[in-house]
């Protein structure tokens, strides 16, 4: 037995409202409402496989600021936010950073990484 999911697409700031049948085994029949082709992949992505950006803050020594702005470079699935967000709480960066610098190496998944939001001089 097929399900129709509605999804309000986030790609771009026209906020498509999709519908999309899903399958009994969870496979994608058929996508509609979409304005493009984005559109088509948020909808299967977010069904099948959600990924999110985790931005949050992490604990700051060294400078004028106590917390730093943060993000993973890349998406990372939505069942490992809680995850990452546990570890992130744990890390502390130290001043001198600057924007775009790695904080931390594949973190959460290989090849993604946290990196600093913003830049932070010691004082
Ligand atoms: S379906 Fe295309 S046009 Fe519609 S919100 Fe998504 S990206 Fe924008």
């Amino acid at each position: 037995m097929s399900a129709v999911k509605t999804l309000t697409c986030v790609v771009c700031p026209a906020g498509c409202r999709i519908e999309a049948t899903v399958g009994e085994n969870g496979e994608i029949l058929s996508v509609t409402g979409n304005g493009c082709p984005r559109g088509r992949a948020y909808a299967v992505s977010e069904l099948t496989h959600p990924v999110r950006t985790l931005t949050t803050t992490v604990r700051l020594t060294g400078a004028a600021a106590c917390r730093l702005p943060v993000k993973t470079d890349k998406p990372i699935p939505r069942e490992s936010l809680f995850e990452a967000m546990r570890l992130a709480r744990a890390f502390t960066a130290a001043a001198p950073v600057r924007r775009g610098d790695v904080l931390v190496h594949d973190f959460i998944e290989e090849g993604t990484n946290l990196v600093a939001c913003k830049s932070e001089d010691p004082i």
